[in-house]
């Protein structure tokens, strides 16, 4: 279809990027044209029922949560990279593809207590992050029912770390 075609067409594969060994998938440029964005952003909303928040993952699914957020017309929320935030903030340490991170949101001035949240973010590789995230909007009261993103790495297992993070009937459409 045609996100898949956008991707097909604009997608960009760096070699050894971060890290030698690893192969980079950069979707900024799917993401700046407009057809890429308009499709992926259908795709990612397909089939979303009930949904309160769409929360985003630093960063290209900052770009992607308040596009998908739109069009399901509800509010976002900016899962960042630790130190971006004023306190008081939840706060997770995880592992990630190539390293080890945190991911912030706040502790103050939002109540998503009760919250039925969609996941968002570009790539889903060995779902640490997605399941940090989700961790992290669980400490905050909300519920995680989904998790989108616009493309699954391979022979990383991200989904099965994400049924053994977050329970097997969790969807994850990618
Ligand atoms: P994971 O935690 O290993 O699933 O890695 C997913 C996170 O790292 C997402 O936030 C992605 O944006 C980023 N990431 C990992 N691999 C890639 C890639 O090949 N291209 C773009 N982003 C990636």
């Amino acid at each position: 279809d045609e996100a898949r075609e956008a991707i097909a067409v604009h997608a960009r594969m760096v070699a050894d990027f971060p890290k030698p060994g690893i192969a980079f998938k950069d979707l900024t440029p799917v993401l700046a044209d407009p057809v890429g964005l308009s499709s992926v952003v259908t795709a990612l909303t397909h089939g979303c029922r009930g949904i309160d928040l769409v929360a985003g993952i630093d960063a290209r699914g900052f770009l992607l949560g308040g596009a998908v957020a739109r069009e399901l017309e509800v509010g976002v929320l900016a899962v960042r990279k630790g130190g971006k935030l004023p306190p008081p903030v939840h706060s997770v340490d995880y592992t990630l593809e190539y390293g080890t991170a945190s991911l912030e949101i706040p502790a103050s001035g939002i109540d998503i207590t009760g919250q039925r949240v969609l996941l968002v973010d570009d790539v889903l590789a060995t779902g640490g992050t997605a399941v940090a995230a989700a961790e992290l909007l669980q400490r905050a009261g909300a519920h995680v029912v989904g998790v989108a993103v616009i493309m699954e790495l391979d022979g990383l297992g991200g989904r099965a770390t994400i049924a053994d993070g977050l329970g097997a009937d969790l969807p994850v459409h990618a």
